[in-house]
């Protein structure tokens, strides 16, 4: 995935949190009259708490942008990342459609800043198994074996689709690998697995709810290739499966050589 692809979700983010300072000044002149019949002080009152929660939502935007690009962590907790992402994204996308952006851009944009993002935190993943996730789509449609849920072993590794070679990288890395249909079978098999962290194939709209849904746990997204077009005989580039492992791979490293030292 192209570094730059970053830019494009944290400049909509800045351009939806002008939208929202309007939304709230706007708002809050609209009900201030209203609002001091109550009391006088009320509408002082309610414009302090907005223009603080406003406050903190752009501070967490900056923390959020300064830790994508230069991939050291400033904020000191997941949840907080996870926070401000929610808030902002769909703000993004209620800018992007206003701006006449591709939607599909944008979430490409939102899984690099994400990729960034678990990079920039990944020495304080847990330790634990890597889940590769994979979508249903990647088996070829012509292939009878049922491999979804807990039923990878039976792919007969016939090299018709790109799922026998992810079956290699992850007995040869010892990761846990699953085929899910759908968001319900992937949220159950993360509560089986309990993985440390995901790394997730998927298309740009399953990636982008998958790493939302998933929050606080650190999901590193992998968009799948169509040539046949959507959900149907994708595949995936391999050597970017790879960099996902080496990715957490050195996370792992730094974090026992510190653990060393000490
Ligand atoms: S590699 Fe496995 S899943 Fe893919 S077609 Fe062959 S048997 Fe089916």
């Amino acid at each position: 995935m192209d570094p730059r692809e970053k830019r494009l979700f944290i400049l909509i983010s800045e351009g939806g949190l002008v939208l929202l300072a309007v939304f709230i000044v706007v708002a809050w002149y609209l009900i201030a009259p209203r609002l001091g019949e109550f009391h006088p002080d009320l509408p002082g009152f309610i414009g302090l708490l907005a223009a603080v929660a406003f406050g903190v939502v752009a501070l967490g935007l900056g923390l959020v942008a300064v830790s994508a690009v230069t991939g050291q962590r400033v904020l000191f907790s997941q949840r907080i990342t996870a926070t401000v992402v929610r808030i902002l994204f769909p703000l993004v996308l209620m800018a992007a459609t206003i701006l006449g952006i591709d939607k599909d851009r944008v979430k490409r944009s939102f899984i690099a800043v994400n990729n960034a993002l678990v990079g920039a935190g990944r020495d304080t993943i847990r330790p634990g198994k890597l889940l590769l996730l994979l979508p249903h789509c990647l088996q070829a449609t012509s292939c009878s074996h049922k491999i979804t849920g807990g039923l990878i072993e039976n792919c007969h590794g016939c090299g018709a689709c790109v799922i026998a070679s992810l079956l290699g990288l992850a007995r040869d890395n010892g990761l846990a690998l699953v085929v899910a249909t759908g968001g319900t079978l992937a949220r159950r098999v993360i509560g089986e697995v309990d993985p440390s962290a995901i790394i997730a194939v998927a298309c740009e709209a399953d990636l982008t709810s998958g790493i939302r849904d998933s929050y606080p746990l650190p999901v590193y997204g992998v968009l799948n290739e169509r040539p046949h077009g959507p959900c149907r005989d994708t595949t995936v580039d391999l050597d970017s499966v790879r960099e996902a492992l080496h990715f957490f791979a050195e996370g792992r490293t730094a974090e026992a050589r510190t653990a060393a030292a000490h």
